[in-house]
């Protein structure tokens, strides 16, 4: 049997759907999705099996102008892992539309001459004819080999467009084992299940800055899993909004993150989950080592 693999990096504004769009191509849900922007900070791979053609996604955090250190680092760590693909996929909000920002990355992209592909996404909530006016903007730029309109919110048009990816993959052997749907460590993974519930709570008192670890995941006799996390922000005034009056944020955000963990590992999980304030940490280059993103950028 002859094998193929393709590397595609997933780019684009936040929000546009990119992390929605990769759990609809792999299947399973590997990249948190949330409302909320900035949510994706260091990348995640994804994997899609088609025939004998294995798929692998890079899900990038969005690219948008870069203003506090962090930020640099999420968008360097975005091009760098665009860089490395053989495709990249820049996904636009049809409804949004084509902005200055968009423009800014085109640039980028016409400069890095990689082979790139277009996906409107969100069709599900503009008129055809709308489309049709996009596509014909981004055909004037003579960028993309392909333009697909997609929803990745009902999955329309998904289909073709990995089919396409599909007939290109290269020959070769596969990277990952069959089974596997994504590399991220499942620690790492249990994090992001927690920080999405997290996001979900706060609404708009959201702190940007906090961050979860995974600090003990121990599989028990009984077939359930221990895991113990602590969710680090940067204030004391932080730290009294995530746990909430007399503790029932808190345990909501538990509560939800343990459903969802339970789901996900088809197994009983007993989540503990703590507050720790640690200033600073967004200026610590060994926070950035762990989230797999660069300091000196
Ligand atoms: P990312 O920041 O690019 O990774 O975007 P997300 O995947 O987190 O999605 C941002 C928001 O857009 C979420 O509320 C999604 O449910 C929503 N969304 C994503 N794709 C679609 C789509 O095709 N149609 C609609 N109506 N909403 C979508
Ligand atoms: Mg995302």
């Amino acid at each position: 049997m002859s094998t193929r693999c393709i590397l595609v990096s997933l780019i684009g504004a936040p929000n546009v759907g990119k992390s929605t769009l990769l759990n609809r191509l792999v299947g399973a849900k590997v990249s948190i999705v949330t409302p909320k922007v900035q949510t994706t900070r260091s990348r995640v791979v994804g994997i899609a099996l088609r025939n004998t053609t294995q798929i692998i996604f890079f899900d990038t955090p969005g690219i948008f102008r870069p203003k506090k250190r962090m930020q640099r680092a999420m968008v360097e760590a975005a091009w760098a892992s665009a860089s490395q693909s053989d495709k990249i996929v820049l996904v636009i909000d049809s409804q949004k539309g084509l902005s200055e920002e968009t423009y800014e990355v085109i640039k980028k992209l016409k400069k890095l001459k990689l082979p790139s592909i277009v996906i409107l996404n969100k069709i599900d909530l503009i008129h055809p004819t709308e489309s049709l006016a996009l596509i014909s903007s981004l055909n004037e730029e003579q960028l993309f080999t392909d333009i697909f309109i997609v929803s990745a919110l009902t999955g329309e048009g998904v289909d073709k467009f990995l089919n396409k990816l599909e007939a290109d993959g290269l020959l070769g052997p596969w990277l990952y084992p069959e089974d596997q749907v994504s590399d991220v460590p499942v620690a790492m993974f249990a994090s992001e299940v927690t920080r999405e519930k997290l996001f979900m709570q706060l609404h708009n008192e959201l702190p940007y800055s906090s961050t979860i670890a995974t600090e003990e995941w121990i599989n028990q006799k009984d077939g359930s899993v221990r895991i113990e996390q602590t969710i680090y922000v940067e204030r004391q005034s932080q730290k009294l909004i995530v746990v909430g009056k007399k503790g029932q944020r808190i345990k909501l955000i538990g509560k939800a993150a343990r459903h969802e963990l339970e789901r996900i590992l088809d197994r009983r999980v007993h989540l503990f989950l703590r507050v720790k304030v640690r200033e600073d940490w967004s200026e610590n280059p060994e926070h950035f080592n762990r989230m797999g993103l660069d300091f000196n950028v």
